[in-house]
């Protein structure tokens, strides 16, 4: 292994040094910006960073390009902003993604606010850093999206899910979920924590037992939730641009967008963020936004790839510039993830086809796997690659 593992990812006021300075990730409140609020956001990464920022898989959005100065400016932005936690954190352990389709105010919507308030209060159980949450609505499009607990919704009442479970908790109602569901991450926490780290997938497989009250998980939704994701095949986002419930979906290559872009996106309406690197434009119909991607059907939205060089100090290649020439001759359906280092930031699932560089010219490819699978070809210069992508 030739990277180094942080085990926690950036926030507002733990910003992570990169190649291209400072990154500092805003967790929005369920996913939503108010049309003032991105405005703001864009405004910040203009003047006090490179103009650049990502969608995350874990649905928030990176300022990057900041500097210390920068970084301290726009954290009491961002306090302004009502965007800013009590404490770093605080601002971990409020690691909730919500289906961007769930109504504002619904059932879902206030299971996940209950959740963020209980795991931001003094005693919150003391999840390690990335350990998170996902709120279903229905019709629940979460499933593809990792998370150590899920919330999914029923005809009647909720199901509370582990993660690599195949037992789960009942609700009757939002607010019983939200309980149960912390209850659920406090119950992790006495044995599920090693040297501050720990997923419950890997908690579950060293402790089957199942806390008092689960019931075994119905076999429809064990085909959904299978107990070892890990192995599962490459998966499409379950939503591409073009309309959605509640208005337009938008796509971004490798989930980068510009200050610029943000600022066109927020005269159109609030934004809702997704876990698919998308922007959700509440109400807009047909948006046009210089440089997103509108065409479901465009490669690009079925390739990731990483930051890489020269934005990522661990990379050992321009990624990006690579997996844009490769689109084009990506075959219909397949996938294609391409990483500047075996830690495989951009897409924790496997591909149709994986680039993992290990030189500035030179990628090993894995077929239908991930970063750190065995290659089936190692030491590829970039013009081998297209036709084996076909
Ligand atoms: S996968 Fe990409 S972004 Fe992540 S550490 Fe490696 S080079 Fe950097």
């Amino acid at each position: 292994m030739n990277f180094e593992i942080k085990g926690w990812c950036p926030g507002a006021l733990r910003p992570m040094a990169s190649g291209d300075g400072l990154v500092l990730r805003i967790r929005t409140r369920n996913g939503r910006l108010e049309p003032g609020q991105a405005q703001a956001i864009a405004d910040l990464s203009w003047s006090l960073g490179n103009g650049m920022m990502d969608l995350t898989s874990r649905a928030n959005l990176q300022l990057r390009g900041l500097d210390a100065r920068g970084h301290g400016k726009a954290t009491a932005a961002l306090a302004r902003l009502g965007l800013l936690d009590d404490s770093p954190e605080a601002e971990a352990r409020r690691n909730v993604i919500l289906s961007p389709f769930a109504p504002q105010d619904g059932a879902a919507w206030q299971a996940a606010e209950a959740i963020a308030r209980a795991m931001t209060a003094p005693d919150a159980p003391q999840v390690p850093g990335k350990f998170g949450f996902a709120v279903d609505a229905d019709p629940p499009v979460l499933a593809g999206t990792p998370a150590d607990i899920r919330l999914r919704p029923q005809a009647e009442g909720w199901l509370i899910l582990p993660d690599g479970g195949d037992w789960a908790l009942t609700a009757r109602h939002a607010a019983q979920a939200a309980g149960r569901a912390v209850e659920l991450a406090r119950w992790f926490t006495q044995g599920g924590v090693r040297d501050g780290r720990g997923r419950m997938r890997d908690h579950l497989r060293r402790s089957p037992a199942a806390p008092p009250g689960a019931i075994p998980l119905p076999p429809s939704l064990l085909s959904k939730y299978p107990c070892d994701r890990a192995a599962g095949p490459a998966s499409a986002d379950p939503a591409g641009p073009g309309p959605a419930p509640n208005g337009w979906l938008l796509g971004f290559a490798f989930g980068q967008i510009t200050a610029r872009q943000l600022t066109e996106a927020a005269a159109l309406g609030p934004l809702r963020l997704t876990p698919w690197r998308a922007l959700l434009i509440e109400g807009a119909s047909r948006p046009q936004i210089g440089g997103a991607i509108l065409d479901p059907s465009d490669p690009l939205l079925r390739v990731h790839a990483c930051t890489g060089a020269p934005g990522c100090p661990q990379a050992l290649a321009d990624v990006r510039a690579l997996a844009r020439r490769l689109a084009p001759h990506l075959a219909p359906g397949r996938s294609l993830h391409v990483s500047g280092c075996a830690k495989g930031c951009a897409h924790q699932g496997a591909a149709s086809a994986t680039l993992v560089a290990t030189g500035p010219d030179r990628f090993d490819l894995i077929r239908d796997g991930r970063p750190g699978d065995p290659a089936g070809l190692a030491g590829l210069a970039p013009d081998r690659i297209p036709p084996l992508l076909r």
